[in-house]
């Protein structure tokens, strides 16, 4: 490689493991399977088999385990709501919260610096989750998406007092090892850096996903790693393009974001 371009930026790498999760919103209802959202049939290319699908909800549930973080705190940050009532006037925010990006410019919470909201992009980049069956994938080539056991539980509603199935319907499940990579657009302050490193902490908390009362989304956090990566780019003599990452971890920075939030007012 001669020639090439690169850009170097940092991002945090979660790997995580769930016994059981349906992510998306809510069950599916009418026999649809929206919980996975279906990508694409890669059989027959002799690198991976089977379909894959996008992990849907990782975005939110970092949001809302800022949201718990905040509140637990007493910090006023953006709900993810940016309604305030509904149509009959009756308030729709809960205490210690102030509508999506109603923060902006003047006093901007912590939460919208770094999540932004339509008024203002967000400074993290949520990379996609992509999973494969890893029963689909035995032996094949390691690639970008992540092997995992998905399979569909099928359930039936019954007839009050009946043995009548009214409704059977299916719900996608996912089990396995899992990676998660969040992309630093800007420079985090030490302070942003650390609530986002304690709502990520805090998410298994919540549990991801629908079921959670049921069993469903427990994560087991494994590691969390900051890292400065520079990505390069170029083609070899064949016009063949070559990417490359080259990776430094931030222990030292990492841990100097934890102490920093919250700021404890005195
Ligand atoms: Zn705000």
């Amino acid at each position: 490689m001669t020639e090439k371009v690169s850009r170097k930026f940092k991002r945090i790498v979660i790997s995580a493991q769930t016994p059981i999760s349906k992510t998306g919103n809510g069950p599916a209802v009418g026999g649809k399977v929206n919980n996975l959202l279906l990508l694409g049939n890669n059989s027959g290319n002799g690198k991976e088999n089977g379909k894959r699908y996008l992990v849907k909800g990782i975005r939110g549930w970092i949001n809302h385990a800022m949201m718990a973080l905040a509140r637990k705190e007493g910090v006023e940050i953006c709900h993810t709501s940016d309604k305030t009532e509904t149509q009959k006037g009756e308030n729709l925010l809960p205490e210690g919260f102030h509508a999506n990006g109603k923060c902006y410019p003047e006093k901007e919470c912590i939460k919208h610096r770094l999540m932004g909201s339509i008024t203002k992009q967000s400074k993290l980049k949520f990379e996609p989750v992509i999973i494969v069956s890893e029963a689909n994938n035995k032996g094949k080539k390691e690639t970008d998406t992540l092997a995992m056991h998905i399979a569909t539980e099928r359930r039936n509603v019954l007839g009050h007092k009946t043995k009548f199935g009214i409704q059977d319907f299916g719900e996608r499940y996912f089990s396995g090892e899992l990676t998660i990579k969040i992309e630093l657009l800007e420079e985090l302050t030490r302070e942003e850096l650390g609530f986002l490193l304690k709502a990520i902490l805090y998410a298994p908390e919540l549990g991801l996903g629908a079921s959670v009362n049921n069993g469903g989304g427990r994560v087991q956090l494994k590691q969390i790693t900051l890292q400065e990566v520079v990505r390069s780019r170029g083609f070899d003599k064949n016009g063949k393009v070559v990417e490359e990452e080259k990776t430094r971890n931030l222990w030292k920075e990492m841990k100097e974001g934890m102490k920093t939030w919250p700021i404890v007012n005195a």
